[in-house]
């Protein structure tokens, strides 16, 4: 839609292009968010694919992900044959109810910072141990994880022109054993629930997200710890919208959880 109360687009080449925030500027990554609905309190975009940022960059320390990367980009990209959980990206993309058109589009830093329950890279992030690279206006930079990033359904802790800029995969967790579900309500509907575990040297991560109100991390040593560790997550963290009630998520992702972490506990065998 036409965003009528837009009266400045700023185009940065570099860093140093980047204006001082007003309190009144929209982010422009994809835009299939921003161009969504009305924007009444925005009267400035800052388009960030101006800065021409590399999408991918493959390291012996992992993958670096630009914020501007596209979700089509990242699955259609060749990765080094031993990281195993690069599986994810195509089946993320899945979990949106974009459909492959939007992901020519959308990015992967756009869906983070969006911050909505069902945003799958958000569960790609947390899954694989994500360090999330943030650009202050000071021209200083901040790293954190995406759970401390999202705070909530569409918060984050990013203040007035804050940038997230890239998003940096381990090789460690990319090469490690993995595993996603998800529900739900309906065939083509919004993410009810979706959890991605991962076997580590001694245990199990398991992501949980869609079906809380933000993403949360749990670390379990053995698959008999699954359910008391979900029973431990309190209940304002279920999540109820027009998807699921609260206590339907939490019963979907109890059994979600135990059959990650069984899976993975046989495939480690
Ligand atoms: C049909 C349809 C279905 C969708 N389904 C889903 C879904 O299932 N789950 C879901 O989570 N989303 C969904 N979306 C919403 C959206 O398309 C995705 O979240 C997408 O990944 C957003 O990325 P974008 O680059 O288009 O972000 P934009 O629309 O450009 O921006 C989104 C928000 O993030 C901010 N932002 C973007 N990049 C940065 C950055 N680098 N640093 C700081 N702030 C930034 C923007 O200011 C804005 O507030 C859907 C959209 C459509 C149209």
């Amino acid at each position: 839609m036409d965003l009528h109360t837009i009266d400045t687009i700023v185009e940065p080449r570099a860093r140093r292009d980047l204006p001082a925030p007003t309190g009144h500027d929209g982010i422009l990554a994809g835009g299939t968010w921003l161009y969504s609905e009305p924007q009444p309190g925005t009267d400035r975009l800052i388009d960030l694919t101006t800065l021409g940022w590399p999408p991918l960059t493959i390291t012996g320390n992992g993958l670096d992900i630009a914020a501007t990367c596209t979700i089509e980009h990242l699955i259609d990209a060749a990765y080094p044959p031993d990281w195993g959980a690069t599986t994810l990206f195509r089946q993320c993309a899945d979990a949106l109810v974009a459909s492959f058109k939007i992901w020519t589009a959308a990015t992967v830093g756009g869906n983070i910072c969006l911050a909505l329950p069902a945003g799958s890279m958000i569960a790609l992030a947390a899954a694989l141990d994500a360090t999330l690279t943030i650009w202050r206006p000071d021209g200083t930079n901040r790293a954190t994880t995406v759970t401390e990033l999202i705070t909530g359904p569409r918060r984050t802790t990013l203040g007035p022109g804050e940038i997230l800029r890239s998003i940096h995969l381990p090789a460690t967790a990319l090469r490690q054993d993995v595993a996603l579900r998800r529900i739900a309500q309906a065939p083509l509907g919004r993410s009810g629930a979706l959890l991605i575990g991962r076997a580590t040297a001694d245990g199990y991560i398991l992501a949980i997200t869609a079906a809380t109100d933000r993403p949360l991390l749990l670390g379990l040593d053995s698959p008999a710890e699954t359910r008391p560790a979900i029973d431990r997550i309190t209940e304002d963290r279920w999540y109820t919208d027009p998807h699921g009630a609260a206590d339907w998520r939490k019963h979907v992702t109890t059994l979600l959880a135990e059959e990650i972490v069984s899976e993975l506990a046989v495939r480690k065998e």
